[in-house]
């Protein structure tokens, strides 16, 4: 998933060839971690 920059819009799915935000037409847009299930570990 990726978040654009200037309007923060959540993009799900992203063309390899329009990498542009369809709302905005912002070119900048950041990819967002995806949530990892984190063990913790305890001693
Ligand atoms: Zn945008």
């Amino acid at each position: 998933m990726y978040t654009c920059a200037k309007c923060k819009k959540e993009i799900q799915k992203l063309d390899t060839k329009f990498t542009r935000c369809p709302s905005c037409g912002h070119r900048i847009l950041y990819k967002q971690r995806q949530p990892i299930a984190k063990d913790v570990s305890t001693d």
